[in-house]
């Protein structure tokens, strides 16, 4: 059983098993509040969605920053969903620390230690993603940094790594669920949507990573993936996720 001890309330996560879902970014407040609403009614129990977004390109859509943040806390009020987004740069802290329930540390910034530093002194869970080239000691070794601060309310979440591998954006690791879960204490969250980069196997993935002890999932949900601004081609169609959860339920 996951606790996740928020804004004095503990939200007990049931049947071990933890359903991040939401757009890839947050696009508009219709757009969110759809997605929010629909997970929601579908059985994810908290939304993720980002308002600054590290992407490849810088001309690529880098998120709505402070305007998404404002979307994120009224669909938060409306929906009394939990709610992670990503933190990428300390003087957003403020800001991100009010919305959020869960801070997420991106794959880009998993070796960012003074960041890390930060997050260690504060009070609410971290969700720390794997980065893109990091062996799993370099993984845990970060999650040190957070911890070393006092901060043990650490979440590690697998989201594929770079192999030769060109057919899939990732390659999703799952051998690293049993290992995270024998070398640390923490929960273990896998992120197939960014692992592979292809939607049809989030779903394989999502029951492959339940098999295999995670204790959650993170999905890229869209109502309409291919006018996403970011991630189309890995986020899920509504009726797919519904799909997925009916299987995960089963
Ligand atoms: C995300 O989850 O929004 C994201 C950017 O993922 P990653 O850091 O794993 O690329
Ligand atoms: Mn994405």
């Amino acid at each position: 059983m996951i606790k996740i001890n928020s804004d004095n309330k503990i939200l007990e996560l049931k049947k071990n098993r933890v359903i991040m879902a939401g757009p890839c970014a947050i696009e508009s407040y219709e757009q969110l509040l759809e997605t929010a609403n629909f997970v929601k009614e579908n059985g994810a129990n908290v939304l993720r969605a980002g308002a600054y977004k590290p992407r490849t390109s810088p001309k690529s859509f880098q998120g709505l920053k402070k305007e998404g943040i404002e979307i994120l806390k009224e669909v938060k009020k409306q929906t009394n969903m939990a709610v992670i987004t990503e933190l990428i740069d300390i003087n957003d802290l403020e800001s991100v620390y009010e919305v959020s329930d869960i801070i997420q540390v991106g794959s880009r910034n998993m070796q960012n230690f003074s960041l890390l530093r930060e997050l260690g002194k504060q009070d609410k869970p971290v969700m720390l993603k794997r980065g893109l080239c990091a062996t799993i000691s370099e993984w845990i070794g970060a999650s040190e940094y957070i911890a070393l601060e006092g901060n043990n309310k650490i979440i590690m979440c697998e989201r594929g790594i770079r192999t030769y591998n060109d057919y899939t954006r990732n390659t999703l690791d799952l051998s690293c669920v049993p290992i995270i879960k024998k070398e640390t204490n923490y929960p273990i969250i896998v992120d197939p949507s960014h692992g592979t980069g292809v939607r049809y196997l989030v779903k394989p993935m999502s029951l492959a990573a339940f098999a295999c002890g995670a204790d959650g999932i993170m999905v890229e949900v869209h109502p309409n993936p291919d006018e996403a601004l970011s991630d189309g081609m890995q986020s899920l169609y509504f009726e797919e996720f519904k799909d997925l959860m009916k299987s995960i339920n089963n």
